[in-house]
């Protein structure tokens, strides 16, 4: 079946009992038991709840996983994913990731015996140089936050398979509609489902997805004992975001790709980063391993970071806030704000100049962003 069919279907049948077409919520800490001698699938709610339950096997399915497994934010899915080492592990990871993952890389593992080493994004063999015989992970982002790098998760797939290390992606850019990594060859997929999934701004939450078995069981395992479960009304929301996740990405793509061109023959705009544009350096790959291109774009501004405080002064549709993924259009400045708490010489290691502005492409008429961001881009 189509993606856009299992989004709307799967996992989420109507309800048994009563027929209600939607999955009801249900707001219980427990179930009772009919006996002391069975112990029935629900028995408390950080265990297993029906509304985690659906939404667990809905993201398992989109991602063509076999397992899903919710939690209540992308960090808190990190961290269980990452819960397949042991001190001593040596993880290899991309150097332009989310903020909140080298945080937990750094100021929760670290201290704990699990090391990590960061290399460039978009060559394989700075990725090869850096595995080590300690080396159990491979940790990536593509596309990467903020520059939007890609990559290649077939290569690095084959990679890991023949050393013997594990594959986690942190797929919150591409969203499943447009790259499904564990089709591709890696062994985890992460989502802050915060993000495109639940689509409207309004949940945080994040998921872990597998098709192997023993890493799901340890995850799951982790879920249970660490308890960083999403109640049920967030896994409702995210359910809900799931059924239009189709629609909501082409949208998102068609209009990011109108800004991009803008962008790219602005005189004000140094330079724009989005894997659609064929003067992104790897469009090839992302055309071999994407379907779309996604929502995201980011570019770089000729006259610095007092243009960018000029740019972010004057715009008006776009919201000036963190995040991403949602129907309303975000702006941000990854230097000043999702990056802020980096030290200056990390941000430089990353690449991530005061000049850089980054876009969450929201829902809005294209026509109308477009005319907001020349109006604030101005006349150079
Ligand atoms: C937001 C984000 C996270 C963290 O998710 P939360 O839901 O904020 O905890 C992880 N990875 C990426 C790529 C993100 O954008």
């Amino acid at each position: 079946m189509h993606f856009e069919t299992l989004a709307i279907h799967d996992g989420q049948a109507p309800d048994p009992q009563t027929g209600s077409v939607t999955v009801p919520v249900y707001q219980t800490s427990t179930f009772g038991r009919d006996s002391l001698d069975e112990r029935s699938e629900f028995f408390y709610s950080r265990i297993g709840n029906p509304t985690r339950k659906a939404l667990e096997e809905s993201l398992a399915l989109l991602e063509n996983g076999k397992y899903g497994l919710a939690f209540g934010s992308g960090v808190a899915a990190t961290m269980a994913a990452l819960q397949v080492l042991k001190p001593g592990d040596h993880i290899v990871a991309g150097n332009d990731i989310y903020g909140g993952s080298y945080r937990i890389f750094e100021q929760l593992l670290r201290p704990w015996g699990v090391t990590t080493s960061y290399t460039d994004n978009e060559s394989m063999e700075s990725y090869e140089a850096c595995i080590t015989p300690a080396t159990k992970l491979i940790w990536i982002e593509t596309p990467s936050n903020p520059l939007l790098q890609l990559c290649d998760i077939r290569a690095l797939a084959s990679l890991a398979k023949e050393r013997g290390i594990l594959l986690a992606v942190d797929n919150t850019f591409a969203s499943p509609y447009f790259q499904r990594p564990l089709e591709l060859g890696a062994d985890i997929v992460v989502h802050s489902t915060t993000k495109y999934l639940g689509g409207h701004s309004d949940v945080i939450g994040g998921a872990v997805i597998t098709s192997e078995t023993a890493i799901h069981t340890a995850i799951k395992n982790y879920q249970g004992a660490a308890g960083a479960v999403p109640g049920p009304w967030d896994c409702w929301l995210i359910l809900r975001g799931l059924k239009t996740l189709k629609i909501r990405m082409k949208e998102h793509e068609a209009t990011a790709m109108h800004l991009a061109k803008m962008l790219e023959g602005h005189p004000a705009v140094e330079q724009v980063f989005y894997p659609g544009l064929a003067s992104h350096p790897q469009h090839e790959l992302a055309k071999t391993q994407m379907s779309g291109f996604g929502g995201m774009v980011t570019f770089s501004l000729k006259g610095g970071l007092p243009a960018v405080k000029k740019l972010l002064a004057t715009i008006k549709l776009f919201v000036l806030a963190d995040s991403l993924g949602g129907v309303e259009s975000l702006i941000s400045s990854p230097a000043k704000m999702t990056l802020w708490a980096l030290s200056q010489a990390e941000r430089d290691r990353r690449k991530c100049t005061d000049n850089l502005v980054r876009l969450s492409v929201g829902l809005e008429n294209a026509e109308d962003l477009e005319a907001d961001l020349l109006n604030a881009l101005g006349t150079p």
